[in-house]
């Protein structure tokens, strides 16, 4: 069976911008279930590119929950913030294979012109400054416009042919089947902001790569991006992880839990006695 091997590494990544909620909880138990599945390890990765809401203390807040349900896992730690130099070498590369260009749009403007919405629900950007000529964009550049950097989705599209990746699941000892990528529904995704040479969708490909994940399990909101990983494990050179999307934990009214509404934390739970067993049964282990 492929990658059933002691060899398989898993993770869990959350962004330490708030206090761990049963959402994560679940994730958590579910990839260390699954590492033990495959034989392999769990890793944790703290995945802090947002300077302005990741606090310190809740990666502490991480270790500290973590530990309480029973997990642990092989240090050190990968802190993205520490890894900014590899990221902007991977946009670097893309830069070079012309695949990069700088777009001044605020979010009004894309509000204004956007065609759809992407599978997320969010104003799909229409492409405004992927033509904006040479002079153009260095006059905007050098006068200091705030500025993001966008694939050109569809020209990465024409390079790479046909895109698929393998998702395995529910069991992560299944055998895996192939799956068809289609990241142009995303549009021109950012990849780098002026100040931050990196986005989530970056940074994810460079460090799965980079700690040579094998499995990566994510809840099923995560799904549909896993087509723009895919795009840019393509484009550079980077080997593609088996995925697996897993349940999301909703709240009473069926919407997913989130940090952003409040919804109750590991640590108002554990200050109302809760044990990690309560917590297994809660979100069905
Ligand atoms: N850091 C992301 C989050 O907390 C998840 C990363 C991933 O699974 O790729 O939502």
């Amino acid at each position: 069976m492929p990658n059933s091997s002691s060899s398989s590494v898993l993770r869990f990544a959350p962004s330490p911008n708030g206090r761990l909620h049963l959402g994560h909880a679940y994730s958590a138990l579910y990839t260390w279930n699954a590492a033990k599945l495959l034989g392999g390890t769990a890793l944790l990765r703290i995945e802090d590119i947002d300077a302005e809401r990741s606090k310190p203390d809740f990666v502490t807040a991480i270790f500290d929950d973590l530990h309480w349900l029973g997990l642990d896992w092989p240090q050190p730690v990968m802190q993205q913030s520490d890894r900014l130099d590899a990221y902007a070498e991977a946009g670097n590369v893309l830069r070079d294979e012309n695949l990069l260009y700088p777009c001044f749009c605020s979010r009004s403007d894309i509000a204004a012109s956007a065609e759809g919405s992407d599978p997320d629900g969010a104003p799909l950007y229409p492409g405004t400054c992927r033509h904006l000529d040479r002079g153009e964009q260095i006059e905007r550049l050098e006068r200091g416009d705030p500025v993001q950097f966008r694939l050109d989705t569809e020209r990465a599209m024409d390079r790479v042919g046909m895109l698929t990746f393998s998702v395995v699941g529910p069991l992560v000892t299944d055998r895996p089947q192939i799956r068809h990528a289609r990241p142009e529904r995303w549009g021109d995704v950012v990849l780098q902001r002026k100040g931050t040479p990196t986005s989530y969708h970056l940074s994810v490909v460079v460090d799965d790569a980079a700690q040579a994940i094998t499995h990566v399990t994510r809840g099923r909101d995560m799904e549909a991006a896993t087509d723009i990983h895919a795009l840019l494990q393509m484009l550079l050179g980077l080997p593609s992880p088996i995925y697996n999307f897993h349940k999301l934990i909703l709240d009473d009214e069926g919407k997913k839990l989130a940090k952003s509404k409040g919804s109750e934390t590991l640590t108002d739970l554990r200050a109302k006695g809760w044990t990690p067993d309560d917590v297994r049964r809660a979100v069905g282990l």
